[in-house]
């Protein structure tokens, strides 16, 4: 196992549409067990194939973060089956330095995806696991969570990005939770 470079905004990648896994092989699953070891080393409750640079659709995510491992979720091309309600959730991003917003969401969803054996897995959630669901489903699809707020925050974040990547000052983690 590897813990692998995760990929910062503004870098390009994070943009592209991931494809999905046309194959399971002995790379996916190797990719998917290093995704869970840099998840945790990160530390992080979830995370999506492209922050690690590979465009293909599989995203890892666990948010009882007191017993790693425990509910671990590791989906192959995961589709968003049902939604039902609104929340909104202060979302940082692994993928996004110094920056957490408001993000307005499904409560609840339910997503389907494959297993490393190729069996469907149906997955509910709600709360932050709904949250994280989403978030990462939406790195698949190249979209980040500031491209879910208001246009001026976002540009004042982008902004103070700048500000912050010219200074080479090296980054203060976040403590709060990071999707
Ligand atoms: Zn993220």
């Amino acid at each position: 196992m590897a813990i692998l470079k995760i990929l910062k905004y503004p870098e390009p990648i994070l943009k592209k549409i991931s494809l999905p896994v046309k194959n399971i092989t002995g790379e996916t699953v190797r990719l998917i067990q290093d995704m869970v070891e840099t998840m945790y080393a990160a530390p992080g409750v979830g995370l999506a194939a492209p922050q690690v640079g590979i465009l293909q659709r599989i995203i890892v995510v666990d948010i009882d973060y007191e017993n790693p491992g425990k509910n671990l979720i590791r989906l192959i091309n995961p589709e968003i089956r049902h939604t039902d309600g609104e929340l909104i959730w202060e979302e940082g991003c692994l993928s996004v330095m110094d920056f957490t917003a408001e993000v307005k969401r499904a409560a609840r969803v339910e997503v389907a995806g494959l297993n490393e054996k190729e069996q469907e897995v149906i997955v509910e959630g709600e709360g932050l696991l709904a949250v994280a669901l989403q978030h990462e489903i939406d790195h698949l699809d190249g979209k980040l969570f500031i491209d879910r707020i208001s246009r001026l925050k976002r540009e004042l974040y982008t902004r103070r990005l700048k500000k912050i990547l010219r200074s080479g000052k090296p980054q203060t983690e976040s403590p709060r939770l990071m999707i």
